[in-house]
């Protein structure tokens, strides 16, 4: 059985692993079966991490953190959690594989998952046009007309890089201001490729094979318009993707995996959750590493509280007993029972 396992491999999963590595608890991070690195993997330009006055293109940031964290000795298994056993002492994880690993302390950090929109024929449109990625999608609309919809950071950072293969590209968004950062509004506003359509959302998509328009809602007024379009790209937020742990762990009423104060603790013994899973408001890689570390921490003082029971208890049955029935330290399981000094 191992110290800590890791679920996640964006920066929260890799940050908690560098700091568990450098502590020597040899953590084991499970990444993803498709993609290592989370949603960074699908960002261009990172202006904003700390340490990079020249900025970083989202996966080689992401790249370099995976190197941090094995540099260390973290290891990696590149495969899906598919079940968590995690109410006891031994925290289990399976897999998509079906390899099941246990550890005494589980660290949590699965990010968040895109937001869609939800109308109708959204599902069957999806890869045919519409898209959530506009880095992995962008060149394919070369010449074409785009729209993304939003009005935050996500939303204006793929107008501003789909402006580079796309003729056109719209932004929709629902009301009359935009939620983004100052610098990346200038610089949309800035491009003559990019215009905006205000108090505006979709409300259908046209198109039978793939994307041809969609249907656009005005939000004052509630007419109804259509828009001719090659591709549509969704920028509308994600949510914090807890679904493993429903039921097992106490959630917040923003759908994040509730944790006690500035720590990392959820609701169960051993379990720490760490990045966008726990934050619904900042929602930053510089502070889902931040994030990682917290947990990182929280999980070592966890283990060294377990250790120093363990041996408490030791250290009494030696002074109690002449028949030394004692168990080593390194099979005393993390708040077992039998590890808990009376
Ligand atoms: P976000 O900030 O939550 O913005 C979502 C946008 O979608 C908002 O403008 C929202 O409108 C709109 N929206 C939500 N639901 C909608 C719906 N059903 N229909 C139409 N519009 C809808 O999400 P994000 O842009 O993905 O950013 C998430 C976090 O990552 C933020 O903290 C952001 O700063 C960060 N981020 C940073 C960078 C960077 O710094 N390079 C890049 C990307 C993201 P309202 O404005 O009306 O709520």
């Amino acid at each position: 059985m191992r110290d800590v396992i890791i679920i996640g491999s964006g920066p929260a999963g890799f940050t908690a692993a560098i700091y568990a590595a450098r502590a020597n608890l040899a953590p084991l991070l499970i990444a993803s079966s498709v993609e290592v690195g989370g949603e960074l993997m699908q960002t261009t330009e990172v202006e904003n991490f700390p340490g990079f006055p020249e900025g970083i293109m989202g996966p080689d940031l992401m790249d370099r953190m995976q190197k941090q964290a094995e540099k260390f000795g973290t290891e990696i298994v590149y495969d899906d959690v598919t079940g968590l056993d995690i109410a006891g002492p031994v925290k289990k994880v399976t897999t998509g594989e079906g390899q099941t690993f246990e550890a005494r302390a589980l660290i949590y950090a699965t990010g968040s998952a895109y937001r869609k929109l939800g109308c109708e024929r959204e599902t069957e449109l999806s890869g045919r046009g519409i898209s959530w990625c506009a880095t992995c999608d962008g060149a394919f609309f070369r010449d074409r007309r785009v729209a993304v919809i939003g009005g935050g950071d996500s939303a204006i950072e793929e107008a501003t890089f789909l402006s580079r293969f796309a003729s056109r590209v719209t932004v929709i968004h629902r009301r009359d201001a935009l939620r983004a950062s100052a610098a990346m509004i200038e610089r949309a506003q800035a491009d003559p490729k990019i215009d905006f359509r205000w108090n505006t959302v979709v409300s259908g998509f046209l198109g039978d094979q793939k994307v041809t328009g969609v249907t656009l809602t005005d939000t004052v007024t509630g007419a109804s318009s259509e828009m001719p379009i090659d591709g549509v790209f969704e920028a509308i937020g994600s949510d914090p993707r807890t679904h493993l742990v429903h039921g097992l762990l106490e959630l917040t009423a923003a759908g994040t995996i509730a944790v006690e104060g500035r720590s990392s603790r959820t609701s169960v013994p051993g379990v720490f959750a760490a990045g966008d899973v726990v934050d619904a408001t900042y929602r930053q890689a510089a502070t889902a590493a931040g994030s990682g570390v917290v947990a990182a921490l929280d999980a070592q003082a966890y283990l060294a509280e377990l250790d120093d029971a363990a041996n408490a208890q030791i250290g009494q049955a030696d002074g109690n007993t002449a028949t030394g029935n004692t168990q080593p330290v390194s099979d005393v399981v993390a708040g077992d029972k039998a590890a808990t000094p009376a």
